[in-house]
């Protein structure tokens, strides 16, 4: 799940939990009030009449004196006597009929429904339900019950309104917080995003590339103060060890070039014996290998350290013929047909060198997996957005399953080819540094024991000019 999705739902939770909280204590508070308010208005109430019977000595004088009290209409009252006869009672009580209950009170009971007219004048407007209260006074000998109610609402009608209206307002409350804290939560993450964004673009090429820090000391600035610091010292590693591979074999180049001078020197004798002669030249073979690898490693670390890319214009054609006229003898010695088709005038720029460099690793290749009696073919085509140059050859070729590997550097496929062709694995590599130099992308393709073919791609603007017809040689 995403961060922003997790803390949006963290808010809306949290958010959530207190609007509940707060419902809770609203909703009882609100039950609780109209009830206090009732039965604190009906003590008052019969205090009063308490304090009346206190002063009366007959029941006639005690309900003379309550007659007096103000405001009495709109209460349910009744005062019975000895037998329950009912002495008195309010036009409310002689209109209603609340059967007796044992306990004192405060209770609720509900109106009969529909009460009579004359009643329902009496009551206050939406009242369904009396709260009664129940007590007993003494004048002079005698015992009174006096039986007081206040119409009131239907609480329980009340309640299941309240708990509608708070499940409305609480849902509303969280869709409010949903949206609100997605929102936020976006906000918030934006500077993440971005960070993220920049940290997946810096790879081994853009070591250089840094993410910006704001002005305000907050902990995603921290952030990116760190992870820039980070880089820092990656790049410093990176560059540390392209420095010694570029140093080391710089330092192996000389005593390599004399060793091999000192094997051939000896080769020149005459005076040696047989064995040792033969010891000699695979001395020199391998003096070869490693001159071949020296230079590799230099060329590599030379291109990896960022070496200037010379732009100069060239003809493909030319590149290409030179090339193949170059491995002539070895392609008589395998018995390998060449051919070359470019399109007439094809002229580019670039480092003419380098990318000599690179299709010569790619000869190399097309001629030491190629079969005896083999093709090798140089082509040049031309696109809306690239033009592409290929080789290709009628070699062992590649299994499936190892062709994404073959330009990362001392990759070979399978371990006995290098046994067999002495490569170190660094050819293609170079290839792909080259390429990408100029711009470009190098593709491979291949069918195993049948084929296979390795394509430079280079941007259009590289190219000055192409009649289009090819020409073959
Ligand atoms: P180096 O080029 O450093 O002398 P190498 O030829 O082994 O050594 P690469 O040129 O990088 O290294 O090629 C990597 C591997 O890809 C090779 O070991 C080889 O097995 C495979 N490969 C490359 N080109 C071809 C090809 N044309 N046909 C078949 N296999 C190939
Ligand atoms: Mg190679």
């Amino acid at each position: 799940m995403k961060i922003r999705t997790k803390i949006s739902l963290w808010i809306t939770g949290a958010g959530l939990c207190a609007s509940l909280v707060f419902s809770a204590v609203i909703f009882f508070e609100m039950v609780e009030e109209p009830l206090e308010i009732v039965d604190e208005d009906l003590a008052f109430r019969l205090e009063d009449m308490v304090h009346i019977s206190n002063q009366c000595t007959t029941e006639v004088e005690f309900i003379n004196e309550i007659k007096k009290l103000p405001n009495l209409r709109r209460y349910w009252i009744r005062l019975v006597g000895d037998g329950g006869i009912v002495l008195w009672q309010t036009e409310l009580g002689r209109l209603v009929d609340i059967p007796e209950k044992d306990r004192g009170g405060p209770y609720t009971v509900k109106l009969p429904v529909p009460i009579t007219p004359t009643a329902s004048k009496l009551v206050y407007e939406d009242a369904s339900t009396l709260r009664i209260v129940t007590r007993q006074m003494q004048i002079a000998d005698r015992l009174l019950t006096v039986r007081i109610g206040k119409p009131m609402e239907d609480l329980d009608a009340e309640i299941v309104e309240l708990l509608l209206a708070l499940a409305v307002g609480l849902a509303a409350a969280f869709a409010f917080l949903a949206f609100t804290s997605y929102l936020i939560a976006g906000r918030i993450l934006k500077p993440v995003g971005e960070m993220n964004r920049l940290a997946k673009e810096i790879d081994e090429k853009t070591l250089s590339k840094r993410i910006p820090v704001g002005g305000s000391p907050d902990e995603l600035n921290q952030l990116a103060a760190s992870l820039n610091r980070m880089f820092d010292r990656l790049q410093y590693s990176f560059e540390r060890q392209r420095r010694f591979i570029a140093d080391a074999s710089h330092e192996m180049k000389s005593p390599v070039a004399l060793l091999r001078l000192i094997a051939e020197e000896g080769l020149q004798r005459k005076d040696l014996p047989e064995p040792f002669v033969e010891d000699l030249v695979r001395q020199y073979d391998l003096l070869n290998r490693l001159s071949r690898l020296v230079n590799d490693l230099l060329n590599l670390s030379a291109l990896e350290l960022g070496t200037e890319i010379r732009s100069e214009p060239f003809l493909v054609e030319d590149l290409l013929s030179s090339i193949v006229e170059d491995y002539k003898d070895l392609f008589s010695e395998r018995g390998i047909r060449a051919s070359v088709r470019v399109p007439r005038g094809l002229c580019m720029t670039g480092d003419r060198e380098k990318i000599r460099r690179a299709l010569v690793n790619l000869m190399d290749n097309a001629v030491k997996y190629n079969r005896e009696n083999g093709e090798v073919r140089l082509t040049a085509t031309t696109g809306s957005r690239f033009f592409r140059i290929s080789v290709y050859d009628t070699g062992m070729g590649i299994p499936p399953e190892e062709i994404g590997h073959v330009f990362e550097q001392f990759y070979r496929v399978e371990k006995s080819r290098s046994l067999e062709f002495g490569g170190a694995g660094l050819g293609l590599t170079i290839v792909k540094r080259i390429v990408a130099h100029h711009g470009g992308e190098v593709s491979i393709e291949s069918e195993p024991s049948q084929w296979t073919r390795v394509t430079l791609s280079f941007p259009s603007e590289r190219l000055l000019k192409a009649d289009g017809d090819p020409s073959g040689t």
